[in-house]
């Protein structure tokens, strides 16, 4: 066996390698396939924001990984590149192996030009091989190694297969059994003379393992962030020191000399990075044909252009959405079923032993019908949305949705990125918080973090797919019912776009007044996506732990919402008591007290909104059977609920406070009370406004 899964330290030494390479070359996907973990692989990029970790073993050593941020250069121009930057420099590891694509080798190779320049015993790994062969693109690993003067491997990382050839070289890498003469890029001349002044001076007064060659670089070009970092790593400021300030200083003098300022001086050594790539890319790659990504531009021409890009773009998102529904019916009927059967066999238990009432209630009735709910409503739906999304994803089409609406954020002063965020924000809104870092520019990610519960996740998903089926679609055949849902829901979907559209436009002509910032977003290749594994993994990471949670929400949910619908208060259920308290108000707004309650306290999880004015409903009329969506319809109109609320709910649905989980990301990201209540506010005003709006426009005509 090449490798061990397991995270046991099978022998003496442990080394720390680090996975670098531009976004979106299979670098997470070569740390799952090493290390057998689930870090988050998907065709865009820009996903992984921070340093993951695992553990991998060879037969001769153990080994930590760290998966570090993707990103095309190392001069720290982003916070990616900072990450990045900063984990190979200071980071201590014992090996870097830079994951390289091997169908654009060229653009690659200034990350590796930089890559080897800056650590210690780099790796290149040139993956996606099958990509490459299928594109009719041919590269010579062995002459690409002698230039680079680094070991060159080639892998399909999607095939653990492909991989104990790299596991060879890393062993024989950290064990220093091949030494390694990385090329240098040789730099314009007044660069190279004030390296070589200030170079020494740091080799003799640092005595450092670091890369002087890599520090005299940006120290000449006034790197403060580096100089703060090298003060953490030394434990003091290295400026202190007479002889390497002087140094600095007279290599300074010599770019002054040569009108070398500092945009003229970064621009100097990229153009020399980049030729070097360029001259390497042409003795190591052979294309068979020079339209190897005709196809690709041919999609792309489909999916981004102004005529089809939107028309697809909705099309897409109508088919997801209609699978889903059309779906996910049956096997909900069949668990409701199933769940309701448990129920009643929970009931004649609880009678023969005889418990007391109380605690049936709160097991039963409470905490079960609860449970009962969410899994039979929340589980197929999402068993079948996820994979689809995740599908689309790995296909590469996501970015294209990006690019489709970078134009409208622009337009709104906020990031094209935003879109991706707003796609993440479809699973979980804490997610799609956390992604909101790949957003540079600091007032555009909070525009997002703001505006991203305004995509429902799947927690309201479920509310929405219940209201619109029982109220807008049970009248036709099942086709057609479901594709009536799927284009409400849809369209619900796109309220929430607008939404977050006009938001962001106001927040940035308000509080967070700016200028976009230019960004350009890269179109990936599109790849076949791997069906089984997405379908394995979005079921595993995604669906069953979404449903864990909700679950654990759920169950001590419905043990406080039952207790507030058995608790009496002067005769009254403290659920009626509270609910008619907010009546007059929730009523307003299209809406009922219950509703409204059911609202506040679904703010743990939102999966448990309907569950809650099922069970305040039922407590003034607690022996309906409510083993169907049309049975929960009679409910809901025998409590009032006509078109309109139904309406109400939906748009109160989508715009609402965001959940609990949500708000304490909001604050760890953002670490600021304001940021989390406005994130609070804005949707909540939205969502009473439109409501109000549409529930006396409709009391209107009605
Ligand atoms: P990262 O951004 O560098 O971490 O890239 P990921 O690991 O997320 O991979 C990006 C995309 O490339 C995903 O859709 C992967 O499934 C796909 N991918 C990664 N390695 C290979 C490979 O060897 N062959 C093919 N065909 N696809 C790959």
């Amino acid at each position: 066996m090449p490798y061990a899964r397991k995270a046991q330290c099978l022998h003496e030494s442990i080394y720390t390698v680090a996975i670098a390479g531009n976004p979106n070359v299979g670098k997470s996907t070569l740390f799952n396939s090493l290390t057998g973990l689930n870090q988050h692989t998907g065709n865009w990029p820009g996903k992984t924001v921070s340093n993951a970790r695992g553990r991998f073993s060879s037969d001769k050593n153990d080994y930590i990984l760290v998966d570090i941020p993707g990103t095309y250069s190392l001069m720290s121009n982003s916070v990616e590149e900072e990450i990045a930057r900063n984990f190979l420099c200071f980071g201590n590891t014992d090996a870097v192996i830079v994951v390289c694509d091997a169908t654009c080798l060229e653009r690659n190779l200034n990350l590796v030009l930089q890559t080897i320049e800056l650590a210690k015993n780099a790796i290149v790994c040139v993956n996606l091989l099958d990509e490459a062969k299928r594109k009719g693109i041919k590269i010579d690993l062995n002459a690409l190694s002698r230039l680079l003067g680094v070991p060159v491997v080639g892998v399909i990382a999607r095939k653990k297969s492909t991989l104990p050839a790299l596991i060879s070289a890393l062993d024989d890498t950290v064990e220093n059994r091949k030494k390694q003469s990385p090329m240098k890029i040789k730099y314009a001349e007044p660069i190279e003379k004030a390296i070589s002044i200030l170079q020494p001076v740091l080799d003799s007064e640092l005595n450092t393992s670091l890369n002087t060659r890599f520090l005299s670089l940006k120290l000449i070009d006034g790197d403060t962030q580096l100089l703060d970092e090298m003060h953490s790593f030394f434990g003091y400021s290295i400026l202190d020191n007479n002889n390497i300030s002087n140094a600095l200083d007279s290599a300074k003098e010599v770019l002054k000399a040569h009108d070398l300022d500092s945009n003229s001086y970064k621009d100097s050594i990229v153009t020399s990075i980049v030729l070097e790539a360029e001259r390497i890319a042409k003795q190591v790659v052979k294309l068979k044909t020079k339209r190897y990504d005709q196809f690709d531009r041919r999609l792309d021409r489909i999916f981004t252009s102004k005529w089809t890009g939107y028309p697809i773009m909705l099309l897409l998102l109508t088919l997801v959405l209609y699978l889903t529904i059309s779906g996910a019916n049956y096997p909900s009927q069949l668990l409701a079923d199933g769940l309701y059967w448990v129920e009643s066999q929970l009931d004649k238990l609880f009678h023969l032993i005889n418990a007391p009432p109380f605690l049936h209630g709160i097991a039963v009735q409470g905490m079960f019908r609860v449970l009962a709910w969410v899994v039979s409503v929340m589980l197929p739906p999402m068993a079948i949305f996820f994979p689809l999304f995740t599908l689309l994803e790995d296909s590469g089409y996501l970015p294209r949705v990006a690019y489709n609406l970078d134009k409208p954020f622009k337009k709104c002063s906020a990031c094209g990125k935003q879109a991706l965020t707003m796609c993440m924000g479809f699973g979980c809104t804490a997610v799609g918080v956390v992604g909101c870092r790949i957003i540079d520019s600091p007032r555009e990610r909070l525009i997002a973090i703001l505006t991203n519960s305004f995509v429902p996740c799947n927690g309201k998903l479920p509310t929405l797919i219940a209201v619109i089926t029982m109220f807008f679609a049970i009248t036709g055949s099942g086709l057609f019912n479901s594709i009536i849902s799927a284009a409400m829901l849809a369209g619900i979907i796109v309220l929430g776009v607008l939404l977050t559209f006009l938001a962001s436009k106001l927040l940035s002509k308000t509080i967070l007044k700016g200028v976009p910032s230019s960004f350009t977003l890269e179109l990936p290749p599109y790849r076949k996506p791997q069906v089984l594994k997405v379908l394995v993994r979005s079921l595993l990471d995604r669906t069953l732990f979404v449903l864990g949670r909700a679950v654990l929400v759920a169950a001590p949910a419905g043990i406080i919402i039952w207790l507030f619908a058995n608790i009496y208060v002067g005769g009254e259920t403290l659920l009626t008591v509270l609910s008619r308290f907010l009546d007059p108000f929730a009523r307003f707004f299209g809406l009922d007290g219950v509703i409204l309650m059911a609202f506040i306290l679904g703010f743990p999880a939102n999966e448990v909104v309907i569950p809650i004015t099922i069970m305040a409903y039922m407590s003034k009329s607690s022996i309906l059977e409510l083993s169907s969506l049309e049975s929960l319809k009679q409910l809901f109109i025998a409590n009032g609920w006509t078109w309109v609320t139904a309406v109400c709910v939906l748009i109160f649905s989508l715009m609402h406070w965001p959940c609990s989980t949500t708000l304490l990301t909001i604050k760890k990201e953002t670490g600021s009370l304001k940021w989390t209540a406005l994130s609070v506010i804005i949707p909540t005003l939205i969502g009473f406004a439109l409501c109000f709006v549409f529930a006396n426009i409709a009391r209107l005509f009605c």
